[in-house]
């Protein structure tokens, strides 16, 4: 049993396990079952089968998830697309509108972009940073605010208190991508959050392995979320499940060397005279650092950046690397780096990515569990050689 008082670490472990352990097992079992026998159950959705996501797997994860983030309730679904997009068509209908950040990983924002006007559900793009502009956007049709605790890929932090208690004072549901922060940086609920959404493919797994995603929040929410996921399909296999179960046990020690190797290989490209920008909100010169410093307890295990060069030297450093592998995704224990324009935001108009900051030489870097020093002599040959 996981009192509240816990910490993370000993909530990633114990939080949702069975009691007592299935035949002793240390670690949980996989339940590769897609159907379960009846057991009298009253109603259609307290049958156990694998597309009602409440699979022995599904369960453990949801308790473990929900304590992790300090929330009532869990859902793990087959991606994170799927997270955002089930969410979003459980809490708006026709007919009515949603607020969004108005630079959002490309995935969703081509969601709202191209999927959403079809199903008559529009989009007010609204600066994160900026609560004096809000109110202007906000209409009787608004039903959900969106935003993303770190924004992919410029790592721009809003102002999350703000958009938590906007929420609260406009009767909208708030919902926050926390892919890139993870519960070990920030947890959306302890702010205010009614839901947060992950990709849980990154970070909440860790080793690039899998495709999932999460929901987690007030249960009322995750409990019609769950409905909708059983219309919509998009259930997490009991394999990926336990592949995640296993993931999230090292989350924090993982996360926390992330952040602190992140930090130092940022501080390192901004003092390179090849480097014309370095964006991340744990550099003292970050104009986030002030909010990130207060809002989170690291800064994650991302950055991005532009070279001097533009998208020829771009090109030419990502090739003269040898460690980080030049794949898209992020949050894993190999470090992966990708020029975003021709991955996460590719989807974008040239003219909304270029409004967005989205250069064609923008570098994005995750950093994985390498030994820091050999990453910073990677990078420093790289840009030598440029
Ligand atoms: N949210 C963010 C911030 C992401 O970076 C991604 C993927 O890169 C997603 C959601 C979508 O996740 P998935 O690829 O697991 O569907």
């Amino acid at each position: 049993m996981v009192k509240a008082e816990q910490g993370l670490e000993t909530q990633l472990i114990h939080a949702g396990e069975p009691s007592p352990r299935i035949e002793g097992a240390v670690s949980m079992p996989i339940f590769q079952s897609s159907t379960y026998e009846y057991g009298g159950e009253g109603s259609y959705h307290d049958i156990r089968y694998i597309r009602l996501n409440n699979t022995p797997n599904h369960q453990a994860l949801h308790a473990k998830l929900a304590a992790i983030e300090s929330a009532e309730a869990a859902l793990v679904m087959a991606s994170g697309m799927a997270a955002v997009a089930t969410t979003l068509l459980t809490v708006i209908g026709a007919g009515e509108r949603l607020m969004a950040q108005d630079c959002l990983y490309g995935g969703t924002h081509d969601l709202l972009r191209v999927e959403f006007p079809r199903l008559s559900i529009a989009t007010d793009f609204i600066d994160c940073t900026n609560p004096a502009n809000w109110r202007e956007q906000l209409t009787p049709q608004t039903r959900a605010i969106y935003v993303e605790t770190i924004s992919n890929p410029l790592m721009e932090v809003g102002d999350l208190r703000a958009v938590a208690e906007f929420a609260r004072a406009h009767g909208l549901v708030s919902i926050i991508d926390n892919t890139f922060a993870s519960p070990v940086n920030f947890r959306p609920a302890e702010l205010g959050f009614d839901l947060s959404v992950h990709s849980g493919t990154k970070y909440l797994n860790g080793h690039s392995d899998i495709v999932a995603g999460a929901v987690i929040g007030r249960a009322d929410l995750v409990s019609q979320i769950n409905l909708m996921l059983g219309h919509l399909g998009a259930a997490l296999d009991p394999h990926a499940c336990f592949l995640l179960h296993r993931g999230l046990k090292t989350l924090a020690v993982r996360v926390r060397y992330q952040n602190e190797s992140t930090l130092k290989i940022a501080q390192f490209l901004e003092a390179q005279p090849e480097v014309a920008r370095v964006h991340y909100p744990g550099l003292a010169s970050s104009p986030n650092y002030r909010r990130a410093a207060e809002l989170f307890e690291g800064s994650s295990g991302c950055l991005s950046f532009e070279l001097k060069g533009g998208l020829e030297a771009a090109e030419a450093f990502i090739r003269k690397l040898t460690l980080p592998i030049c794949a898209p995704s992020l949050g894993g224990v190999e470090s992966l780096i990708t020029r975003p324009a021709t991955t996460s935001h590719a989807g974008m108009l040239r003219d909304e990515r270029e409004k967005a900051g989205i250069s064609d030489g923008l570098i994005r870097l995750s950093v994985g569990l390498e030994a820091t020093a050999d990453l910073i002599s990677d990078c420093e040959q790289a840009l030598r050689a440029i």
